[in-house]
């Protein structure tokens, strides 16, 4: 694990990239929002989180953001899934995260819909972006962007949730211009469907530790960064 001080100087090397690729595309930083990625990290990198100044972390697998969230429970950040979610693992998932970013089938929809009511979710229900997969890349989850339209319908007159915008991964690719068009199509995408529905669509959840410069460039409001703030994950 991190020592504190090792952390301190890699969230600062971190806040410059971002402050760096503000600049490059003049976007103000504070649109920008750092979230910290720590899965496979144990729950005391989330208290130096918190203790940074940082107000949420994203966790992949829902069991181990329990588990953590039971022992980091009282760092007071915002806890957020961006792992695939099974249908089975839906209402664990509710109990634990504020928000789910990894939405991409109406059957999941549907599922976190019904679930959300019956946890008396009130205003506004519970917070969700969806996943689009718009590096067409086979290994990857998220909807096709030729089907995002029909799942953000469905989500749309779903009561219980609250769509707040979309969630990519960048491809494994290392070539700028093909990492660059995923995001930059994830965008576009947004504009598209905010448009198309009269939404506002805010976040764009899209750059990790290797793009996170690209992503931001191409207008990223919430960069999931785990490497570049924790070192190598364990396991
Ligand atoms: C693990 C993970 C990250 C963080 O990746 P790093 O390369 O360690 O920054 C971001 N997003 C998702 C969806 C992840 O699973």
């Amino acid at each position: 694990m991190v020592t504190e001080t090792e952390f301190r100087e890699r969230l600062e090397a971190v806040q410059r990239r971002i402050k760096a690729a503000c600049t490059v595309c003049g976007r103000e930083v504070a649109t920008v929002e750092l979230m910290p990625v720590t899965k496979r990290h144990p729950a005391a990198v989330v208290e130096m989180a918190a203790a940074a100044g940082l107000r949420c972390v994203g966790e992949n697998r829902v069991q181990e953001a329990a588990g953590k969230r039971g022992e980091a429970g009282k760092a007071g950040v915002r806890w957020e899934l961006i792992g695939p979610l099974q249908s089975n693992k839906a209402r664990l998932a509710l109990e634990t995260v504020e928000r789910i970013q990894t939405v991409d089938r109406i059957k999941l929809v549907r599922v976190l819909d019904r679930l959300s009511g019956e946890l008396g979710r009130g205003a506004g229900g519970s917070a969700i972006l969806l996943q689009v997969n718009t590096g067409e890349d086979p290994a990857k989850h998220g909807c096709s962007e030729e089907d995002a339209e029909g799942l953000l319908e469905a989500a749309l007159s779903a009561p219980h949730l609250r769509v707040e915008g979309l969630m990519t991964i960048g491809p494994l690719s290392t070539e700028e211009a093909v990492v660059r068009r995923t995001f930059a199509r994830l965008r576009q995408l947004r504009d598209r469907l905010a448009e198309g529905f009269g939404i506002p669509l805010d976040v764009l959840s899209m750059g990790m530790t290797g793009d996170m410069e690209w992503a931001i460039e191409e207008g990223s409001t919430l960069v999931r960064v785990g490497t570049a703030l924790f070192g190598e994950r364990e396991g």
